[in-house]
């Protein structure tokens, strides 16, 4: 059988990376399969001005670098392959990349979650130069502009009050003409005195060169083109937790998010932190404060006098 480690992290992006800062610091030698997305979501941003201890504001890619270093300093081992299956049904738990299995007594979930996204070549180009799917992260660099919010939902009602506070303007594109969202919140974009609803309307395209300067919308009845000048588009479709590995195997909810009570999951021993488990907050800073929860209920969990009698034979 493959070496036995203690704790294996799946995932390196805030959550993961946070969870093996604080595992390898209590002498558990982390392993951390991190996937060939390395760093998370936060890679394809520009700055980053809310995580806090930067001031001036630091890009997604050298903030995660500076995570990366830091769980290497304490000496986490870090391995660049997507994981391909896991069996969590007994003790020790397996984890197997392409090439490789790996064995461990517990595991920490971090696999975080990705934002759907109309699918726009133009949308694509501009991601990160005024097209955004988080509003909580990116309106407050387009203070006093006019702004286009793509949904119906709730996340999309949230994003357009959130915007409404930020910006001079509001505009909620939606192809259809009513509102999935609950009423209440609804009720209250439609009541908005800064937020437009273009309704039956599809985004064709994003237009700008460098940075976004309009959409191109379509009317889903009549087939009339307009074009709305925006600084931004924040697309809120909806996000997908990247759980399909744990179907099956790990309680998830209907969205497709790991159930959590803490940090545990619906396996004894298995952990789940970050945006795999969190609908709600989404946030590098909330990711990383789950991962530091998510390890030191590990090593509690380790050295529990039920769990050191269940795998005796597992302690040295
Ligand atoms: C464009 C953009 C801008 C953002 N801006 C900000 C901001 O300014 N401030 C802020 O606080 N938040 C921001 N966020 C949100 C923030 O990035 C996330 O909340 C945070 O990254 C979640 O961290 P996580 O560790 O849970 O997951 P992620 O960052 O999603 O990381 C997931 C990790 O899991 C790995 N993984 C997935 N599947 C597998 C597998 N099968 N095997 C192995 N590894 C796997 C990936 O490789 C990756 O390393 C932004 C998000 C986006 C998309």
């Amino acid at each position: 059988m493959a070496e036995l480690h203690e704790v294996i992290i799946i995932g390196g992006g805030p959550a993961g990376l946070t969870a093996a800062i604080y595992a390898a610091r209590a002498n558990l030698a982390p392993v951390i399969i991190e996937g060939y997305a390395a760093g998370g979501q936060l890679m394809i941003t520009t700055d980053v001005e809310n995580y806090p201890g930067f001031p001036e504001g630091v890009q997604g890619p050298e903030l995660m670098e500076l995570f990366r270093g830091q769980a290497e300093r304490f000496g986490a081992q870090l391995i660049t392959a997507d994981v391909s299956r896991i069996d969590v049904s007994a003790s020790p738990f397996g984890v197997w990349t392409d090439g490789e299995e790996y064995r461990a007594k517990s595991v920490i979930i971090a696999t975080g979650a990705s934002a759907r996204w109309l699918g726009l070549e133009s949308e694509t180009r501009l991601r990160g130069y005024g097209v955004s799917s988080c509003a909580t992260c990116d309106g407050f660099f387009f203070r006093d502009r006019e702004l286009v919010v793509v949904g119906g939902g709730d996340t999309a009602m949230e994003e357009a009050l959130f915007l409404a506070r930020i910006a001079s303007k509001v505009t909620v594109v939606h192809r259809r003409d009513e509102f999935r969202a609950s009423r209440i919140m609804a009720e209250r974009v439609i009541a908005h005195p800064k937020i437009a609803v273009r309704w039956n309307a599809e985004v064709e395209r994003v237009i700008g060169d460098d940075v976004v300067e309009s959409v191109e919308v379509r009317d889903t009845v009549t087939g009339a083109v307009e074009v709305i000048p925006t600084a931004a588009v924040f697309v809120a479709i909806g996000h997908s937790p990247n759980t399909e590995l744990f179907i099956n195997q790990i309680e998830v909810d209907g969205a497709g998010y790991i159930v959590t009570n803490g940090t545990r999951t619906s396996v004894d021993g298995v952990f789940a932190c970050g945006d795999v488990q969190d609908a709600i907050y989404r946030q590098a800073i909330t990711a990383s404060g789950s991962g530091c929860m998510a390890a030191m209920d590990a090593e509690r969990w380790l050295d529990s006098s039920a769990h050191e009698s269940s795998t005796t034979q597992h302690h040295a």
